[in-house]
């Protein structure tokens, strides 16, 4: 058991009326079971972070706030994101606390792995992933392009935990390792492993949503994974660089038999693999310039350093300083 034992659960929130309460009180019953076992400290918290809600989350993290000596959150000035407000989750927690774990505030991450999450830390592991045993409450559309994008990642070189969200626990020298990353684009479950340390897995089953609906449709969650991929390897545009030898390649057979063609005589041949290659190669060419104007535009984002996040409250680090 490590003497350091001060836990901050961190929830981002956007539009989580409906849940909340429900998320409130079954945090709430595993901390407090924490807390008289003496795993955690007694002034651990859930911490909720407010992502520029529109609904009344804010005003029912205030409620809670005054309700549950544990409960406390910041808001954000408006809608960040999910992976920024994680981060501002872990700014904020991290002088405060000896570790830190992140859950969605939708209770389809089964709480019951906190503890086990807190039994590792206490073994004297840093970083403890969430790992989910099964997708059966997804669509099928949703777990064959998951297990497309982990494959994908991975032969990126782009080393992540499959099957891990962004529910895990995070060591306090672990979160100030991953605080140092000073990136714009946040990826955080691929920049997790970077940062390193003893880590391990605790398994759960992902349930539904508890109530309201998906925060990520169809088009963030594409955005997303491009966001992945394109912040992590640049290995798509050394494929550029092969698409391009395989283009002159066809070119020269193109060449040869064409060569061949007039030779025999069917000199007036010739329209329909010249439209045909016009296409094919402008369809490669813009493929090629979408790909460098992502890399583009990320360096575009880097370069203007522009704030990850703005709170407009902060109960926690005004609890602290009391
Ligand atoms: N979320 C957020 N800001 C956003 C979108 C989502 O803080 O702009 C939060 C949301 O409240 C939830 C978590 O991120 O706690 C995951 O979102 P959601 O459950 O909607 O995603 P899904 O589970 O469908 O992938
Ligand atoms: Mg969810």
């Amino acid at each position: 058991m490590r003497e350091d034992n001060m836990l901050t659960i961190i929830v981002p929130c956007y539009n989580e009326e409906e849940v909340l309460p429900e998320t409130v009180k079954e945090l709430g019953v595993v901390l407090e079971s924490m807390i008289s076992e003496e795993q955690v400290s007694s002034n651990s918290k859930l911490l909720f972070v407010d992502d520029g809600s529109k609904d009344k989350t804010w005003e029912l993290i205030k409620k809670f706030e005054n309700q549950f000596e544990y409960v406390t959150g910041i808001r954000f000035s408006r809608n960040y994101g999910h992976q920024n407000a994680l981060l501002a989750g872990l700014t904020t927690a991290v002088d405060h606390s000896d570790m830190t774990i992140t859950i969605d505030a939708d209770l389809q991450d089964d709480v019951n792995a906190i503890p086990e999450m807190v039994k590792k830390y206490h073994e004297g592991i840093d970083v403890v992933y969430g790992v989910r045993n099964n997708r059966d409450t997804d669509t099928a559309f949703k777990r064959k392009t998951a297990i497309a994008f982990y494959s994908l990642m991975s032969k990126l070189g782009v080393d992540m935990v499959p099957n891990s969200a962004d529910y895990r626990l995070l060591s306090k020298r672990a979160v100030e390792g991953l605080l140092r990353f000073d990136e714009r684009n946040l990826f955080l479950r691929g920049m997790v492993p970077l940062v390193g340390y003893p880590s391990d897995k605790v398994y759960y089953a992902r349930k539904e949503r508890f109530a309201g609906e998906s925060k990520y449709p169809l088009k963030k969650m594409i955005k997303f994974a491009m966001d992945g991929i394109t912040s992590f390897s640049t290995v798509p545009i050394k494929l550029i660089m092969n698409l391009g030898l395989l283009v002159v390649l066809i070119g020269i057979g193109l060449f040869i038999y064409s060569i061949v063609q007039k030779i025999n005589g069917n000199v007036v041949s010739g329209w329909t693999s010249l439209i045909t290659s016009i296409w094919v190669l402008g369809g490669i060419q813009l493929i090629c310039l979408s790909m460098i104007g992502e890399y583009v535009g990320k360096i575009f984002t880097e370069v203007k350093k522009r704030p990850r996040f703005t709170i407009q409250e902060d109960d926690y680090t005004k609890e602290f300083l009391k």
